[in-house]
């Protein structure tokens, strides 16, 4: 069971947003959503891709030189351009980078690997009443390395968090929640075909997954990413508020304004950001929303 393999990104210590106390956070890549406002891009695909982090760039050309496809050229101020069409993914341009700055993100790793680093901070988890979230990506669609890291986790007595959009079968919920002490679980729109045109995957999965969850008796915090044009009009934050009191009144539910941290990254992966020049909400709609989650008698908590 240690053994089984997983394909990770990041592994965040000293994390305090991902769940209580401080945690570290095991990031897995691959997410049967593609959220236009994802601010981790390079956690979307289920393989190992190549990011280029151009402000190490030196634009010293070995990497274009190498490249079998001629599928790199310079930007004009500072970094490469990646064709991704040409590219076969050889490796051969971050073998031949000195500066780190053209890697792979995304490497398999065993339960074993994971544990070795994440249990090195055992005294923090035990000062903090913290523990450590897996996350994505999605960490449901890695279902037997997710369960048996949980597992591992929790036979270390590390509180664990499930941090997820919800997508999945029952049979890979059945798989690991015994082995989750909470999960934050993303609620990102009511409608059905607006979550799909938005996300690709409709939402009637997800809230029967919810309700699932919730009848386990499986601590849930709610988490609504707050997009403006997507899911921030009072009829759809109102109808989020109502669906979430009538599972688990009194419930937590974090509220998630949109920002553009993640905006570079999808430039480093040769990627289009789609969500434009588009403004992080307003305090006044943010308070609005908070209100109508307060009004449902739900604790709305505004993250930063
Ligand atoms: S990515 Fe690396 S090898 Fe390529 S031009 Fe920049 S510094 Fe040179
Ligand atoms: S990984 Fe892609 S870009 Fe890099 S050398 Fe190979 S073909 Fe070229």
């Amino acid at each position: 069971m240690d053994d089984v393999k997983g394909l990770v990104f990041n592994i965040q210590r000293y994390s305090i947003d991902d769940g209580p106390g401080i945690r570290s956070t095991v990031f897995l890549k691959g997410c049967p959503l593609s959220c236009p406002w994802c601010s981790n891009p390079e956690s979307q695909s289920g393989v190992p891709e190549l990011f280029h982090r151009d402000i190490n760039c030196v634009q010293c050309g070995r990497c274009v030189a190498a490249c079998p496809q001629q599928a790199i050229s310079f930007k004009e101020e500072k970094g490469i351009r990646i064709d991704r069409e040409k590219c076969l993914v050889c490796g051969q341009c971050v073998s031949e980078c000195t500066r780190n700055a053209v890697h792979f993100m995304g490497e398999e790793k065993t339960v074993s690997e994971i544990l070795k680093v994440v249990l090195r901070d055992r005294v923090y988890y035990e000062s903090s009443d913290g523990g450590i979230t897996v996350s994505g990506g999605e960490a449901l669609a890695q279902p037997e390395f997710t369960a048996a890291l949980l597992k591992a986790l929790r036979e270390e007595g590390i509180h664990t968090c499930l941090d997820t959009t919800g997508y999945a079968t029952r049979d890979v919920l059945d798989m690991i929640l015994p082995y989750v002490s909470l999960v934050y679980f993303d609620i990102k729109h009511m409608d059905s075909e607006t979550h799909k045109r938005a996300t690709g995957v409709p939402n009637e999965p997800i809230l029967d997954n919810f309700r699932y969850i919730a009848g386990l008796g499986i601590p849930i915090t709610v988490r609504v990413p707050f997009i403006p044009g997507f899911n921030d009009d009072d009829e759809n934050i109102e109808k989020t508020a109502e669906f979430v009191s009538a599972v688990l009144p009194g419930n937590e539910v974090g509220l998630l304004p949109y920002h553009r941290y993640g905006m570079g990254k999808y430039d480093e992966l040769d990627r289009e950001y789609v969500m434009g020049d588009m403004d992080a909400p307003d305090a006044g709609s943010t308070e609005r929303a908070k209100a109508i989650f307060e009004k449902h008698g739900l604790k709305c908590i505004v993250k930063g």
